[in-house]
């Protein structure tokens, strides 16, 4: 009887113990169910925090503006303090964006030179600090951090920045959350490299625009003087005569006894000549007006939107310029001086087609020629 009673006891011993072991596996493995329910919450926060991230990247705004933006939604999602971007350049640190006080933001921007980050930041990993003595760390006592996390941004093998998270919570930043703001970290700098191409883009774009523009010019340029040529003249002037309701007018100019220079002072001279006279007249004309050489020795002015009467006074003012001025040995000309004769033509007062009106204002200037040279004729 009596060992019954004990087999029956050991039996409801026995089976307590068993249960009492399933029940423990039972709750260890709910915990670890919650364990993993908490980890797969804080994934799928930053799979989410990550997407606005994305979004954010493909926005057509300035990398500083997409930095601030990232920042404002780190800080609101992860709970976290202060968060701060910063980029470092070859002129020194630029704070890209903050949340700290902007008066306090002098502290943190060139945290990386301090010595407790230094050695990290140029070894490429981030510093975690969670006791921090105010001695160390000035912020610590002002804004109240208690736990520090600096992350290096990196491009390639140059360092770039920094990202420094701050938190009032000591331990703020456990193993997970490391990792999480780790992928993050990359994300930024990702825009910050994005930035970099973007502006290289660009300067390589202007680059190509201004040399595109210059090799324009070129084409358009007489290579002896530099005024613009004879086929750039034509596609000009037939623009500005045909369909153009303003009052436009042209002027032909020829030198005086050329012939003569070239023979007296030789060809070389001759071009030299030719490079200075279409200086003078550039720097006499208006934005507006252009200089083109039509022949050798022949140069037409277009000006734009101006009447005859205000074409004649610049053509006068330019002759006399050309009279006034010293070229070298134009005391060898036959009234020793090197002068300029000079036609004029209007529309719509002479003609509205371009080719009848460089035919008058030719007309005019071997009336020029034949009334002793050194003139302007306009009628
Ligand atoms: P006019 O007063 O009647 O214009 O006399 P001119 O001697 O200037 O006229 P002409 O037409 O007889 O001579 C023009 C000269 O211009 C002939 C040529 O030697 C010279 N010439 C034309 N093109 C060039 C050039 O590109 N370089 C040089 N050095 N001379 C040129
Ligand atoms: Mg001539
Ligand atoms: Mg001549």
């Amino acid at each position: 009887m009596e060992g019954i009673a004990i087999i029956g006891l050991v039996v409801v011993v026995i089976a307590l113990v068993v249960f009492v072991a399933l029940l423990m596996t039972r709750i260890k493995s709910l915990l670890e169910v919650e364990k993993d329910y908490a980890l797969m919450t804080k994934n799928y926060a930053t799979v989410t925090i990550l997407q606005e991230i994305m979004v954010i990247l493909g926005n057509k705004i300035p990398a500083t503006k997409k930095l601030e933006r990232i920042n404002d939604i780190l800080i609101d999602r992860f709970d976290i303090a202060y968060s701060t971007i910063v980029e470092a350049n070859e002129d020194g640190n630029i704070m890209k964006a903050s949340n700290v006080p902007s008066d306090l933001q002098e502290m943190v921007i060139n945290l990386d030179q301090d010595k407790i980050f230094f050695d990290s930041m140029k070894q490429n990993v981030p510093k975690y600090i969670t006791a921090i003595k105010t001695l160390e760390y000035p912020s610590a006592d002002i804004r109240d951090v208690r736990s520090v996390l600096m992350f290096p941004l990196y491009r390639e093998d140059e360092y770039r920045g920094f990202w420094l998270l701050e938190d009032i919570k000591g331990n703020a930043f456990d193993n997970v959350a490391k990792v999480q703001l780790s992928i993050i970290k990359d994300n930024i700098t990702l825009v910050i490299q994005n930035n970099d191409y973007a502006v290289t883009l660009e300067n390589k774009t202007t680059e190509l625009e201004v040399a595109n523009k210059k090799l324009e010019e070129m084409a358009n340029r007489d290579g002896l003087t530099g005024a613009f040529n004879k086929e750039f003249m034509h596609r000009k002037l037939n623009d500005v005569f045909n369909g153009s309701r303003r009052q436009n007018s042209i002027a032909i100019m020829d030198i005086d006894y050329f012939k003569n220079y070239n023979d007296k002072n030789g060809h070389m001279e001759g071009d030299n000549l030719l490079k200075m006279l279409s200086q003078l007249i550039t720097d006499s004309l208006r934005e507006e007006d252009m200089l083109f050489r039509f022949g050798g020795e022949e140069f037409v002015i277009l000006f734009p939107g101006t009447d005859k009467q205000n074409a004649f006074m610049v053509s006068q003012r330019i002759r006399q310029k050309v009279a006034d001025f010293v070229f070298p040995f134009e005391e060898k000309q036959p009234n020793g001086n090197l002068t300029i004769s000079v036609g004029v033509a209007a529309a719509p007062d002479d003609a509205n087609e371009k080719q009848r009106l460089l035919e008058i204002a030719d007309e005019r200037l071997y009336k020029a020629k034949n009334n002793g040279r050194n003139q302007v004729i306009g009628e």
